[in-house]
């Protein structure tokens, strides 16, 4: 089976309570590679294009909410592969509300927030990571977050001693 990649994004709430380390680990200690990585400060146009489809799936406040959060401050983003890495990586961060993420996620682990207090905050939750949610979408994303130059190609010590 070959290896996929997928985008996870820390974002500013993840940042700037100094959990970065902690979440890379977490994605190291599965195995999983670490392909490219940088902080990024986005603006409102580039979190529209990752967020094409938000408006439709949940609503224009989610998205004003959202584009509000993700421009707060920067973000990490990476692109991680792996076996099955969309599913994979998308079992280890947990469901979208903090709330009803299952302890050992990393929502359940580092968040606790719920939808309904958010939105009478009309704020979007913090749930500190992004994953792509489909190998399409990991493909998209990956193109739009990265260049070519930015993906590296080496052997980690799992790939040595393992396959
Ligand atoms: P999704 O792609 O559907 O996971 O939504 C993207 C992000 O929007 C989520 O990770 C949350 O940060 C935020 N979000 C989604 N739904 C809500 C909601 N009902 N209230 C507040 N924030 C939300």
């Amino acid at each position: 089976m070959n290896p996929e990649r997928t985008l996870v994004l820390i974002k500013p709430d993840g940042v700037k309570r100094g959990l970065i380390g902690r979440i890379l680990s977490r994605f190291e200690d599965a195995g999983l590679k670490i392909v490219g990585t940088k902080m990024v400060q986005i603006d409102e146009d580039f979190g529209q294009k990752h967020y094409h489809d938000i408006a439709e799936r949940r609503g224009e406040q989610v998205l004003h909410s959202l584009l509000k959060f993700m421009t707060s401050g920067p973000v990490v983003a990476m692109c991680l592969e792996g076996i099955n890495a969309v599913e994979n990586v998308r079992k280890m961060v947990g469901g979208t509300e903090p709330k009803g993420a299952l302890p050992g996620t990393i929502r359940g682990d580092f968040a606790h927030m719920s939808f309904g207090h958010a939105d009478t905050q009309k704020k979007a939750i913090e749930n500190l990571i992004h994953a792509s949610g489909t190998v399409t979408e990991a493909e998209q994303e990956v193109f739009l977050w990265f260049n070519m130059e930015e993906l590296h190609s080496y052997k980690t010590v799992h790939e040595v001693h393992v396959f």
